[in-house]
């Protein structure tokens, strides 16, 4: 059993999300510990090679919110976590998920991470990105590759 107050539980709404919540669920249990999550809406990227007026960006953001607030909703109410523990930002995952736990004082981070791919190694993974400043532990949840 684990002393963690409050935990933070990034979920990137893939069909891993899962993975990390179980694992989540696992540490938590028989426990006091509060239980947020987090889902970050990254702005949605329109590359140069694209015609820009042929791409309605505020029409997919908006339908990447809907998915969202759907997704997180049916999540919260599988977990019974109430509204304001079901966090949506926009920005950089990394950025996001460190400054929320900052701002929520959590004491633990928990995230997926899939190990080391060639892309990721020279990209830089999410839970790559939020170990560099991250002010509290963190557990990565090793995702199948
Ligand atoms: P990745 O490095 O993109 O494979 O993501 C690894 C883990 O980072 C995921 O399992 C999530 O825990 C977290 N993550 C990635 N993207 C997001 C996101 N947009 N919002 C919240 N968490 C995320």
């Amino acid at each position: 059993m684990s002393n963690y107050q409050k935990i933070l539980v990034a979920v990137d709404l893939s069909d891993e999300t899962n993975l990390v919540l179980n694992k989540a669920l696992a540490l938590s249990s028989g426990t006091d510990a509060e239980i947020h999550l987090l889902h970050v809406l990254e702005p949605v990227a329109v590359g140069y090679a694209v015609e820009v007026t042929s791409v309605d960006i505020e029409g997919l953001h908006a339908e990447a919110t809907e998915y969202a607030r759907e997704a997180m909703k049916a999540l919260g109410a599988t977990l019974s976590l109430p509204v304001e523990r079901q966090h949506i930002t926009l920005g950089q995952p990394a950025r996001e998920i460190r400054e929320l736990a900052k701002t929520l004082e959590t004491d633990l981070v928990i995230m997926g991470g899939h190990g080391k791919h060639g892309f990721e190694l020279l990209f830089g993974s999410t839970s790559s990105g939020v170990t560099h400043g991250i002010t509290c532990d963190l557990l990565i949840v090793h995702l199948p590759n």
